[in-house]
């Protein structure tokens, strides 16, 4: 079987090496035109997106096959980004590639009166990959440090020692055999206005407006310094954020294949051994 394992010439630079957060990062400087790492063009894009959604497939439907044999690792690609940044595209594109028996897809908007009754990771915690899934989270935990501080939701002394709680927590998932790929979409405040009034324009969008994306708009500097805290305090060696610059959606989407398809090799995996005798079954084959 083919399995092309090796990183497309067409980057220079491995993404999860060169999009990982480094400390002293600063969201301010952060170029959301930018196409780091590699050196093709939007002309490459459709034909290389469709060949590495092919190996992305291919390494997810092993996770899960292994899962099958008792494998209880997963996957979990945490998004987060302001509106418009492209986080449904990469769920559309590039997850979508995959086979929906082994994807858990789980969105996180405001939360209900129950889950507001509990801890803020209880949601989390109940929509966590099971053995074998990669799952995705379209927003997450990190909500609880974003729109929550922006809006002073909870007071600072609540939502603070969060970071330190969110690392813990985890630190508890890799433990327990759940890669994590978190990634941090920016779009510039120029873009999402492009993208709001596309919206707008198109009836076959609006579904995707929300009034309320012009009073998040408004906050962009509270955002970049509630995003700026995130990364600094949440990026670390064994869950670290990657940054992806989100202006041309051809690029965020490579890249995050990337990150997943690396993550996925990661785990070292092979197509489970048969637990039946292969020549025997198709001698009885053969005869049925
Ligand atoms: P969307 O992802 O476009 O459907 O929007 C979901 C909205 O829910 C966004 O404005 C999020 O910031 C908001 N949201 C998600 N999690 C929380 C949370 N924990 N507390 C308050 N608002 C949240
Ligand atoms: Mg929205």
């Amino acid at each position: 079987m083919n399995e092309p394992d090796d990183l497309p010439t067409l980057w220079s630079h491995e993404p999860h090496r060169q999009l990982a957060f480094q400390p002293g990062d600063k969201v301010a400087d952060i170029d959301a035109d930018a196409t780091p790492g590699f050196r093709g063009s939007k002309s490459d894009a459709p034909t290389l997106q469709a060949e590495r959604n092919k190996r992305f497939a291919q390494l997810q439907e092993k996770l899960y096959a292994n899962s099958r044999a008792g494998d209880t690792r997963s996957v979990l690609l945490v998004l987060q980004g302001m509106d418009t940044a492209g986080k449904g595209g990469i769920v559309k594109h590039v997850v979508g590639s995959g086979n929906p028996q082994g994807i858990q897809y789980r969105s996180f908007g405001k939360p209900t009166a129950e889950e507001l009754s509990h801890h803020y990771l209880w949601r989390i915690r109940k929509a966590l990959p099971t053995p074998g899934h990669v799952g995705v989270f379209d927003r997450s935990h990190y909500e609880d440090v974003l729109i929550v501080r922006v809006h002073n939701l909870v007071p600072q002394d609540v939502w603070e020692p969060r970071y330190d709680e969110i690392n813990a927590f985890e630190q508890e998932l890799i433990d327990s055999g759940t890669s994590l790929v978190k990634v941090a979409m920016f779009v510039s405040l120029d873009e999402q206005k492009k993208r709001l009034a596309e919206r707008l324009d198109r009836p076959d969008k609006y579904w995707k407006y929300n009034p309320a994306d012009i009073d998040e708009r408004l906050k962009w500097p509270a955002y970049q310094e509630a995003y700026q805290t995130m990364l600094d305090r949440t990026s670390t060696a064994q869950a670290p954020w990657h940054i992806v610059p989100c202006n041309r959606k051809w690029y965020s989407r490579l890249a995050v294949t990337e990150l997943l398809i690396e993550s996925l090799k990661r785990l070292n995996m092979s197509w489970p051994p048969p637990d039946f005798d292969v020549e025997a079954e198709k001698k009885r084959l053969a005869r049925a």
